[in-house]
């Protein structure tokens, strides 16, 4: 539990918006450690691999979307969650490419879901203040990105399980990119 790992991208509206620090630090002052991070640019085979077109997520897509656009009494313009589940894939995977983005690795005890706290939910609207997208992007949310035929432009990504967190930085870095062989203060602290 203690060397956990998560996988975190900044994506290119969080590059572009100047607020790479801030989110960093989010996660450094939370404890968390980091063990890996580089800036770059996804070309499209990377960005398929990432965004790789999973039954299960694509239901899961399905769902929150549905549930959102039934509360707001909107129609839901997908056919079922495949069909929602490739709109997404590919439009996530044409974001990703737009512009350079910064790839981390995080450790502690329970990093995955205390990245995804931290992180706050999928639609920045419905954000809690004090999670990242719901203070720097709530005026982000399905109905925006519906509107404008594209995804939802939510800062950060953040693996969502054990299984996606290593295949995610198995993805994006190599062995030796890994830095973990090394104490911060909080590890000093709670041992
Ligand atoms: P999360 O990033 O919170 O884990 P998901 O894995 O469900 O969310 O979806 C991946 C990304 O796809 C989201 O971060 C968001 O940018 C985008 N997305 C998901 N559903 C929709 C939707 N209905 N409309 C627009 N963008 C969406």
């Amino acid at each position: 539990m203690a060397r956990e790992k998560t996988f975190v991208l900044i994506k290119p509206d969080g590059v572009k918006r100047g607020i790479s620090g801030k989110i960093i630090s989010r996660f450094e002052e939370a404890g968390l450690k980091i063990v890996a991070m580089k800036m770059l640019s996804a070309d499209e085979e990377l960005a398929k691999k990432h965004y790789f077109l999973d039954e299960e997520w694509a239901k899961n897509v399905y769902e929150k979307s549905k549930k959102s656009y039934d509360k707001e009494g909107r129609k839901f313009p997908y056919k079922g969650h495949m069909h929602i589940g490739k709109t997404i894939q590919s439009w996530n995977c044409d974001f990703l490419c737009e512009g350079p983005i910064i790839a981390i690795v995080l450790q502690g005890p329970h990093a995955i879901e205390i990245v995804r706290k931290i992180v706050g939910s999928t639609e920045p609207r419905s954000s809690q203040p004090g999670t990242i997208r719901g203070d720097f992007v709530s005026i982000e949310s399905y109905a925006v990105a519906d509107e404008n035929k594209r995804v939802m432009r939510n800062l950060v990504h953040a693996s969502d399980s054990v299984e996606n967190a290593k295949r995610e930085i198995s993805l994006w870095f190599s062995p030796n990119e890994i830095h973990e062989n090394y104490k911060t203060a909080t590890e000093m602290l709670l041992g």
